[in-house]
This record gives C-alpha cells, structure tokens and sequence, in this order.
C-alpha cells in the first residue's frame, strides 16, 4: 500500500489559478507575490478611495507657533 500526498488545492484570490496548499507555498493563498501585491494594492487603493478624512492641518500650525 503507498500513500500518495494529495496536497489540497486552492485557488488565487487574484489571477484564479490553482495553487497547491502546502507549506512550500510561501504566498498562500496566493500562487505568487506578485498576485499577493497585487491584492494588497488593489486594498489599498479601495481606502484610498474613501473621501472624508482630511488632516488636521491647523493642529500642526498651532503646534508650530507654540514652539516658536
Ligand atoms: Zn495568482
């Protein structure tokens, strides 16, 4: 009897191949970096997105008088 290793199969979140689930596999569930940065740019860019917050900019000035 021989026990074949059927490592589980996944699939990347980015480009939808299928990657191997296993310990080798340093940018799971990623096939690659490359796809890993990508998913995290495109993260990224979506808060980037979101309007709203703007800086304190005046806190800053204030702090910069008080030092003077
Ligand atoms: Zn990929």
């Amino acid at each position: 009897m021989s026990s074949t290793e059927n490592p589980r199969m996944i699939r990347c979140p980015t480009c939808r191949k299928p990657v191997p689930w296993t310990t080798e596999q340093l940018f799971k569930p990623f096939c690659s970096e490359r796809c890993k940065l990508i998913d995290l740019g495109e993260w990224v860019m979506e808060e980037k997105r979101i309007p709203g917050e703007s800086l304190p900019l005046e806190d800053e000035n204030q702090e910069d008088s008080f030092f003077q």
